[in-house]
């Protein structure tokens, strides 16, 4: 049986071939797809009843499941997706007011390796990769559920893009080519995989590329993030700059704030001096509770006074919305369980 979803328009011609159809059923059966976001072939109502019986014997639109479904008060969907290993992730649709910007926030791998310490999704321990097919059928389920077109993609839900970096650089040109959804909207985030972020600054993407920092130094980065003793700050910031030189373009920054750990007026002086030389933008990540462990939030007045002193350094600073938090949507929340 083929999976229509994530296919191209080659590969869906391919299928379509098999039944002897013209190039234009395959442009209908792509737009079907991608666009008006179809469940079924059933509902491909402009080609024939005929065609559509012979296109159901060999092909079928999704093979994944809505496993759960959860919308928060804050109007943020959290679905949690089943494959058909049995594997779960959840993808997140975040709709802001006056804002016609749907994001849709998507899972790169179940689990993961990095297991960083404030992050709910790493005390699983990594389980796999999923496939750019498995990311694309994330935007493809929201769309399908919504009847709404995803505007915006961000690899923040569960994993480490930049270690499942094939399939997602794949989920991209399909999210650019099939979707329309232009690269200046996708974002990619990572913990800080120095090897493969020279590898995506070789990589003709527009893309925006967002680090999880955290820290001011090596020593508090190292007890929230252990990957601080694999690649640390110094070798980071080297691939940053190198990143920002070949691409021509501006990085996002984000800074998970712990209350009395990283919120202090020192860590923001410090933090100031790391990101000088780096053309970025700062976003600030209020921590959001999970059951793991007994970090706090920072109240929002030393928010507010950490974002005055970066902002007082000459970079633009934003501070995250909290989205979903009491579907556990939030940042760091997501675990692939019911
Ligand atoms: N693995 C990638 C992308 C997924 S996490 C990365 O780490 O960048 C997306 C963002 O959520 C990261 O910046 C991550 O540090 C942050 N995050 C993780 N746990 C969090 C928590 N409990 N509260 C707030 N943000 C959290
Ligand atoms: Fe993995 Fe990102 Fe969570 Fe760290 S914050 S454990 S890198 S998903």
């Amino acid at each position: 049986m083929h999976i229509l979803s994530g296919l191209n328009l080659e590969e869906i011609q391919a299928v379509t071939d098999e039944l002897h159809a013209t190039p234009f059923r395959a442009r209908q059966v792509h737009n079907w797809i991608y666009h008006k976001s179809v469940s079924s072939i059933d509902e491909m109502t402009d080609l024939s009843l005929k065609f559509r019986e012979e296109l159901k014997k060999i092909a079928i639109v999704s093979d994944v499941k809505i496993k759960v479904k959860q919308e928060s008060v804050d109007g943020t969907l959290k679905y949690l997706i089943e494959y058909p290993d049995g594997e779960c992730v959840e993808t997140v649709l975040m709709r802001f007011d006056n804002r016609a910007n749907l994001t849709a926030c998507v899972s790169s791998q179940v689990g993961c390796a990095v297991n960083c310490s404030f992050c709910a999704t790493g005390k699983r321990g990594f389980i796999r990769n999923l496939t750019y097919k498995e990311i694309i059928e994330q935007v493809l389920t929201i769309q399908r559920d919504t009847g709404l077109k995803v505007t915006n993609v961000v690899f923040m839900g569960q994993g480490e893009p930049l270690l499942n970096l094939d399939n997602v650089i794949k989920a991209m040109h399909i999210l650019n080519d099939n979707f329309q959804i232009g690269a200046r909207r996708i974002t990619v985030s990572t913990s800080g995989i120095v090897p493969q972020i020279y590898k995506l600054a070789d990589i003709d993407m527009q893309s925006t590329l967002a680090i999880s920092l955290h820290a001011p130094n090596h020593e508090v980065r190292r007890k929230l993030m252990r990957i601080e003793d694999k690649y640390n700050m110094s070798e980071l910031k080297k691939a940053l700059k190198s990143y920002i030189e070949k691409t021509g373009r501006r990085i996002t920054v984000e800074y998970l704030m712990i209350k009395d750990l990283n919120d202090t007026v020192d860590s923001a002086k410090e933090l100031a001096v790391y990101l000088k030389d780096l053309k970025c933008n700062i976003n600030l990540i209020p921590y959001n509770p999970t059951a793991e462990n007994d970090y706090q939030r920072p109240s929002n007045n030393s928010i507010m006074k950490f974002k005055y002193l970066l902002e007082h350094s000459g970079k633009k600073v934003t501070v995250r919305l909290e989205r979903g938090a009491d579907i556990d949507a939030a940042c760091g929340q997501l675990k692939g369980k019911v």
